[in-house]
């Protein structure tokens, strides 16, 4: 996306989210990092994850920063909602809905979460097998 980087940037600049500089998701919300972006409503960004699982592979978060989906549903469940419209909407224009796909939202050390800022992971384009490993 042309020049996205420096409008997210502009944009973040006026936004009273709440962010942090060592976080590499708000490091990519406010353009200092560049992504593969998809989809960008006034609250959420989604955009390609640096190593897909599946054919589709696209994360989406909110701006704000929160630091996983339980913390995000509690402070902001308006907030909450945009972002599973965002997923849903992505999954829609990546042409995922008729044969399914799967959002998933990884918490903490046993859910197997590294970047500590909440995000949805729509995967699809392949039969993606059992729920979980093991
Ligand atoms: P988690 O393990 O926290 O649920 O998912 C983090 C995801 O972020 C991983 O799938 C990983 O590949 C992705 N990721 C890590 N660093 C970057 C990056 O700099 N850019 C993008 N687009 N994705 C990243
Ligand atoms: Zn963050």
């Amino acid at each position: 996306m042309a020049h996205g980087g420096q409008r997210r940037a502009a944009a973040y600049a006026r936004m009273a989210v709440v962010t942090s500089s060592d976080c590499l998701f708000c490091r990519i919300v406010a353009g200092e990092i560049p992504a593969d972006v998809v989809h960008e409503t006034d609250a959420t960004l989604a955009f390609r994850d640096i190593a897909p699982k599946a054919p589709v592979h696209v994360l989406i978060i909110p701006k704000a920063h929160h630091a996983d989906v339980g913390a995000l549903a509690l402070a902001d469940p308006k907030l909450a909602g945009d972002l599973l419209a965002a997923a849903a909407v992505v999954a829609k224009a990546e042409g995922l809905p008729e044969a399914g796909y799967r959002t998933i939202f990884n918490t903490g050390g046993y859910g197997g979460q590294d970047v500590f800022h909440v995000h949805a992971h729509v995967v699809g384009g392949r039969p993606l097998g059992p729920m979980l490993a093991g």
